[in-house]
């Protein structure tokens, strides 16, 4: 595995070391349940907490709001149709965006085969939503917007704040996934308005499978899981201490490292896109480079097939992505991608390249010469 440029840091994260570190002991020695009285039980309720206390103080939100779950996934579905479900009877009606993650769109889907009505809102050409047309949107039964806080595919971050503003003024639970944004933006729950929040440990070099959900105090949501009343009785199952303590050290880590990892990637993000842009004609550059995450870039390159793309790039020992990792092997093309204007055809030629720690500058350069070689390549055949 020597010599792999990695580019795919909106797949997923390599897990930091000091994150390993630190959950080790969970893996091992310190094995025990945390709902049991003995010290290596305690120990592990004990790390559970600490890695509360860093979750919470990273979303500036209080210890009892964060619920620990298996991901981003879970957490999108016990936000959405749990706080649904505990509402239903304040009315039956979810507004959420057409370029929301899968875990958010088909978690509207289950609801709406349940009898909710969703309305999707369209997004215009630089990923954003119409704060007016959400405004006009709410009705007297709407009981829940979900409006992602940072897309996955082109990096646009959504006008979290006036949507917080907008969903106070209607009194209305404002949920968002920040799936994307945690670890890479300052999120404070309170200055946002933001009633409901998801994440997940993998996005920011912390393990896989497991993530973490805010809810605001006192807002009603019904639990998915059914058992032994872990997780305040919200999310039964013997907790994951390991991949808490895990989540719990990457937000730490990135929260200290916030402006410097963000410099750095954001001088990735504009050389990269300069030299594509003088050296490879015929792209579209996706997104809004006024509100974006600063490490992610997606390009589509006209006549271009983005599977074969990939492929070549591969053969280089680059990784990159075509649209999303979750529709990566689907000859469809991006709903996302779509949805801000692209024809089937240029979305189909898309690449999305996301920078993170392990990444330098020699790296980035031996990327566009990849690219600038397999571009030409593949439009002549
Ligand atoms: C990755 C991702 C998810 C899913 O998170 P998992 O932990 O992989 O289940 C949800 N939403 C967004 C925006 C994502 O990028």
């Amino acid at each position: 595995m020597e010599n792999i440029k990695y580019f795919d840091h909106a797949a997923t994260t390599a897990l930091d070391e000091k994150v390993l570190q630190e959950m080790m002991p969970y893996l091992t020695t310190n094995y025990g349940n945390a709902s049991s009285i003995y010290s290596i039980g305690r120990k592990a309720k004990e790390a559970i907490m600490l890695a509360r206390m860093k979750v919470a103080a990273s979303l500036n939100c209080k210890i009892n709001e964060i619920y620990f779950t298996s991901g981003g996934s879970e957490s999108d579905n016990l936000a959405i149709k749990g706080i649904a479900m505990a509402n239903s009877k304040y009315g039956n009606h979810i507004i959420t965006s057409v370029i929301e993650h899968p875990a958010v769109l088909n978690s509207c889907k289950a609801l709406e085969n349940m009898g909710f009505k969703v309305t999707y809102l369209a997004v215009d050409k630089l990923g954003r939503i119409d704060l007016s047309e959400l405004e006009r949107s709410i009705t007297r039964k709407t009981i829940l917007i979900s409006i992602m806080f940072a897309n996955n595919e082109i990096g646009t971050i959504e006008p979290i704040k006036q949507i917080g503003n907008i969903a106070r003024k209607y009194n209305v639970i404002f949920h968002t996934d920040a799936v994307q944004a945690v670890g890479n933006e300052m999120i404070n729950v309170n200055d946002l308005n933001i009633d409901s929040l998801s994440m997940s440990g993998h996005k920011f070099y912390g393990p896989k499978g497991v993530g973490a959900l805010y809810v605001r105090e006192n807002i009603p949501f019904l639990r998915i899981i059914d058992g032994g009343h872990q997780e305040k009785d919200k999310r039964s199952g013997t907790e994951n201490t390991a991949g808490i303590v895990g989540i719990g050290k990457a937000i730490e880590i990135a929260t200290r490292n916030l402006d410097e990892y963000n410099e750095k990637l954001r001088e990735f993000s504009n050389f990269y896109i300069s030299e594509v842009s003088n050296r490879i004609s015929n792209i579209k550059i996706n997104g809004d480079s006024k509100n974006k995450l600063a490490g992610n870039n997606n390009i589509c390159f006209a006549g271009v097939d983005g599977s074969k793309l990939l492929h070549e790039l591969d053969k280089r020992g680059i990784c990159a992505s075509s649209g999303s990792a979750c529709s990566a092997g689907l000859i469809n093309p991006s709903h996302v991608l779509l949805a801000i204007g692209n024809s089937p055809n240029l979305a189909k030629g898309s690449l999305r390249v996301t920078f993170g720690k392990e990444n330098n500058i020699e790296d980035v350069k031996y990327l566009v010469d990849s690219l600038e070689e397999i571009v030409t390549k593949l439009r002549k055949v």
